[in-house]
């Protein structure tokens, strides 16, 4: 029905040959596309693209079309009134985020951040190695093929460097004229960022290189599983998940577990479909696969039973399953390596004015990392659509499965933070 070889060689403005493999994500939309677009009138097809083009970035409708856009946007949370300026200062960095992320990180993160979490991903790394040969799940061979997989494991930490070189920079955005119409702006923009990308098509794989939808200036992070690299954008390398001058505790404790967090990602569920450099490749064994479901039940049963907002609405344990148990992952991974850290004769501090110990420290600094305020007509979108549980269940149930947490506080045993069933995927020290 659809001439996918014709669609594709005009995408990427050489041949695409029928016999070319190439990797799609949405394999079902593509199966099934050819049948919609056959029976849909031309006119209903245009609006849809012309709608799918315009909701993509409602700042940009005209005034006529406000009303619906904050309608809609006020019933989601959120805010399009702001005159403070950031609403522009979002849009550029949206639109030209290479430009501004380079001069950002040469502000706000210097070389002496880049060796800390280059640091902290090597102990992370560390960790899991010593606490693999406890993960009663996984068999001989299954812990084998993790082993190789940590190995192989990459990391992209801040930004591309390339951005840093003017010239390179130039080049990257030399077709594209910046006017004063920021429709124009958008679409030209969008367009050169897609054609700089296209033109690694059938070239080799190169796992250093950064991804051309990555927007370095959000406060993200990612397991790139089909290359097996994880991504840190120099936007969440800052307070308060990440400060130079932190005691190591919480280092550990905030970035080290957000990046703990995506780390245990490539040994999961998720994880297991991708080898070393990223391939589609299994390697867990069945044996293995039977023992992580087995366990994940656990997380299941006790999270479906999790309420929020007083009880008036239910986390759904199903949908959020995976990210849960990488929650319940990353503080342990975290914590050992924190653990590691200290043993191999790092030195901490802790905070003045607060009564706390590092250990101490470091849970706090979990938890912190998922203070929100979230309205309630926001958190019914979180919990219909987010594959994560709301933060407030981020923050507090992976602590209640942590004997460290109840020893650390000396929670007394069968209260609420020390109870007598816990989940354990990922064992601690
Ligand atoms: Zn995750």
């Amino acid at each position: 029905q659809l001439d996918m070889a014709k669609y594709f060689s005009f995408l990427v403005g050489q041949e695409v040959k029928p016999t070319d493999k190439v990797v799609i994500y949405a394999k079902n939309y593509f199966e099934k596309i050819g049948a919609v677009i056959a029976a849909t009138s031309k006119e209903v097809l245009q609006n849809y693209i012309v709608m799918q083009t315009i909701r993509n970035d409602l700042r940009m409708v005209p005034a006529p079309l406000h009303v619906v856009r904050d309608t809609f946007g006020n019933g989601m949370g959120w805010d399009y009134s702001s005159r403070d300026g950031s609403a522009c200062i979002q849009r550029t960095l949206e639109r030209l985020k290479f430009a501004t992320a380079a001069m950002f990180a040469q502000d706000r993160f210097m070389a002496k951040d880049r060796a800390e979490i280059e640091d902290l991903i090597k102990n992370i790394k560390k960790s899991f190695e010593i606490t693999l040969p406890n993960m009663e799940w996984m068999d001989d061979a299954t812990k084998a093929a993790a082993l190789e997989k940590v190995g192989l494991m990459l990391s992209q930490i801040g930004y591309p460097d390339w951005i840093t070189d003017v010239d390179k920079l130039d080049a990257y955005y030399a077709n594209v004229d910046i006017t004063l119409n920021e429709f124009a702006n958008t679409i030209n923009l969008g367009r050169a960022a897609f054609q700089n990308n296209v033109k690694y098509y059938g070239l080799p794989v190169d796992r250093n290189r950064w991804r051309a939808v990555d927007n370095p200036t959000l406060a993200g992070a990612y397991n790139e599983e089909n290359q097996n690299v994880l991504v840190l954008f120099v936007g969440i390398l800052q307070e308060p998940f990440y400060g130079y001058h932190y005691p190591k505790a919480l280092l550990y404790g905030m970035i080290g577990s957000l990046i703990s967090q995506i780390f245990v990602h490539g040994f999961d569920e998720i994880g297991h479909k991708y080898n070393g450099i990223g391939q589609s490749v299994d390697w867990w064994t069945q044996a293995t696969a039977a023992a992580y479901d087995e366990k994940a039940q656990c997380y299941l049963d006790q999270y479906n039973n999790i309420t929020v907002r007083g009880g008036k609405t239910q986390v759904n344990g199903e949908f959020t399953l995976g990210e849960n148990i990488a929650d319940n992952g990353a503080v342990v991974i975290a914590y050992n390596a924190y653990r590691l850290y200290r043993e191999m004769g790092g030195k901490d501090e802790t905070l003045p004015g607060l009564d706390l110990s590092s250990n101490q420290l470091f849970f706090l600094g979990y938890t912190q990392n998922w203070c929100a305020r979230v309205t309630d007509d926001f958190m019914k979108v979180i919990l219909m659509y987010d594959y994560h549980s709301p933060n407030v269940v981020r923050g507090e149930v992976p602590l209640m499965n942590s004997k460290r947490f109840a020893q650390t506080f000396k929670c007394r045993k069968g209260s609420r933070m020390n109870p007598e069933e816990r989940c354990q995927m990922w064992p601690t020290f």
